[in-house]
């Protein structure tokens, strides 16, 4: 990406769109990505600071489950509101696997919003898949592809897979 993260819109930047990513299978989230923007066939989403908060809170979910040497952790730390009266936050991504041999300052990302508020996790990084969704007349789309190519019904791009 050529602009800065923080002068990025990702409204209005050609190519991207609103659709559902998973990893493995695990938890859904809501993100805004450029499906044709790929690292190893993975895409790189953008969340807002609310699905930013969900992933934050399984991430540790998992840590506990799996110890903090296999799942990095993402942060969101509040700060109030800010001069426009939205929240304010600050958004970290650690990779606590690498903490004795390089130090906090080297394993800890402070995540930019863009300009929208969208925060990339994990881009380039971690393996986000598209969700896909099982249409009843037994096609698989991905989460954001409405109608189904197959039998032309509307599917709710944005619902969450349970
Ligand atoms: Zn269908």
């Amino acid at each position: 990406m050529s602009k800065t993260m923080a002068a990025l819109n990702l409204n209005a930047e050609p190519g991207f769109l609103r659709t559902v990513v998973t990893i493995d299978g695990t938890d859904s989230y809501e993100a805004v990505l450029h499906p044709e923007r790929r690292w190893n066939g993975f895409v790189s989403p953008f969340f807002t600071l609310d699905e930013a908060r969900k992933l934050a809170s399984d991430t540790l979910t998992l840590a506990d489950q799996y110890g903090y040497d296999c799942a990095d952790t993402v942060h969101v730390i509040d700060g109030g509101a800010g001069s426009d009266g939205a929240p304010r936050a600050v958004v970290l991504h650690v990779r606590w696997m690498y903490l004795e041999d390089e130090g906090p300052t080297e394993v800890t990302t402070v995540i930019t919003p863009t300009a929208d508020g969208r925060y990339l996790i994990g881009g380039w990084e971690w393996t986000w898949s598209i969700q896909t969704r099982n249409c009843p007349c037994g096609a698989w789309n991905d989460h954001h592809v409405t109608p189904c190519p197959a039998c032309d019904r509307e599917g709710d791009p944005f619902a969450l897979a349970a």
